[in-house]
């Protein structure tokens, strides 16, 4: 029985193989794989110098402009950012259609990629790596999480916490939805992306130094907002990687 299951399961596949060729879901070249080759060649990371602490680029000898933003804001909730590429070409492409085009098996893929620039290529350098105990993807509001079906975030989480062996955490929510406009203007408005996030359960995070996982590295404003609700339940450091930022 189990033979002939899996001579028909071939065959429904051989059959879609047809129907649909396998394309790459950024370029839609026909392959084998999610993302072709060419596309992720394309994955830019950063180039030095960047700042040690929010991890975008930065001139010599100038004060990252970024962190002085930051610092007149109250400072960033978090003790170290990282982007594992430039928001540009096939990644932002790639981000996009995650996001926007509900293409979800394009998580998995850009995933392993943020984890292998994470644990395998040195963006998270061992003695930060030594102090996470614990990974947490920034939160959808569950409206938005219901319509788009996935938490971006969390599917690119998985691949890190499968490949660090650390547990993830679903205790961040969000509470409250926050208006597009909510980022881009207003410092007061800022603050008040801070009430948006919650942890659920307090002790997840209490004593533990924590790895949060997003997708763009904009202006910081909502790790930053996820990392001050993490750092009031009692975490020791939060240290943010996303996939990208403005190069
Ligand atoms: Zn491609
Ligand atoms: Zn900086």
């Amino acid at each position: 029985m189990a033979v002939l299951r899996q001579t028909l399961s071939y065959a429904w596949n051989g059959f879609l193989d047809l129907v649909y060729p396998p394309r790459c879901l950024i370029c839609e070249a026909e392959g084998e794989t999610v993302i072709c080759e060419r596309c992720a060649a394309g994955f830019t990371p950063l180039e030095e110098p960047l700042c040690a602490t929010c991890g975008r680029p930065q001139s010599p000898g100038v004060p990252c402009p970024d962190c002085a933003r930051a610092a007149k804001r109250g400072g960033w909730g978090f003790d170290a950012a990282r982007a594992a590429g430039i928001y540009r070409g096939p990644l932002r492409e790639g981000i996009h259609l995650l996001k926007y085009g509900k293409q979800e098996l394009l998580g998995e893929p850009l995933g392993a990629f943020l984890a292998n620039r994470c644990l395998t290529e040195g963006l998270l350098p061992p003695e930060l790596l030594r102090e996470i105990d614990i990974i947490a993807p920034v939160p959808l509001h569950w409206t938005r999480q219901w319509k788009r079906g996935f938490n971006q975030a969390r599917l690119l989480a998985e691949p890190i916490a499968q490949q660090s062996d650390l547990p993830l955490s679903g205790e961040l929510r969000r509470i409250r939805r926050t208006p597009k406009q909510a980022m881009a203007s207003g410092d007061d408005r800022r603050r008040n992306v801070t009430r948006h996030m919650f942890v659920a359960d307090r002790k997840a995070f209490s004593g533990k130094g924590v790895l949060l996982v997003d997708d763009v590295f904009t202006t910081g404003t909502t790790t930053s907002a996820c990392a001050a609700a993490l750092k009031d339940a009692g975490a020791t450091k939060v240290i943010v990687v996303t996939l990208a930022t403005g190069g």
